[in-house]
């Protein structure tokens, strides 16, 4: 029993410990993180950004990344099971374009932003079947380019 309430605070102990070290700022606006709702149990944590509204999450031992329903997680959720996800941009970007309930534009400025500079493990998002951060960041590469081509064939 003593053991499990020792783990319990060892955990409450590394949440608190991320919370000072790496939650300070948002990526996009260097906004402060507001605090909105944590599950010690899972030792997991969520933030807002104050100024932007852009969501994070933050797990024992991960680094901050973007929460499930940002532009980023609704991209690479597609690619959760392929082994290439490349493969898959031209019908994703494709997707997406059709969608009616997607601002591209913030989609488009997002991932642009954390190609160039990076700010998070993309394969900290998920349970990919085959992590592979540098294949996620190629396909997120890929993506943009289909997206903004469908983008300006769509416009002449
Ligand atoms: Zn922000």
């Amino acid at each position: 029993m003593s053991f499990f309430w020792n783990s319990i605070a060892t955990k409450h102990r590394k949440i608190m410990h991320n919370k000072k070290c790496s939650v300070e700022h948002c990526f996009r606006c260097m906004g402060k993180l507001q605090l909105m709702d944590e599950d010690v149990k899972s030792s997991v944590s969520f933030y807002q950004c104050t100024n932007c509204q852009s969501h994070y999450t933050l797990t024992v031992n991960k680094k901050l990344h973007d929460r499930w329903l940002m532009p980023i997680t609704l991209v690479i959720y597609g690619v959760i099971f392929d082994k290439n996800p490349a493969l898959r941009a031209v019908a994703i970007a494709q997707e997406f374009y059709l969608r009616d309930d997607i601002d591209l534009e913030k989609m488009i400025t997002d991932i642009e932003q954390e190609l160039e500079a990076p700010r998070q493990n993309l394969v900290d998002i998920f349970t990919f079947s085959y992590p592979n951060e540098a294949k996620l960041r190629v396909f997120l590469r890929q993506f943009i380019v289909e997206l903004k081509r469908i983008k300006a064939h769509a416009r002449n």
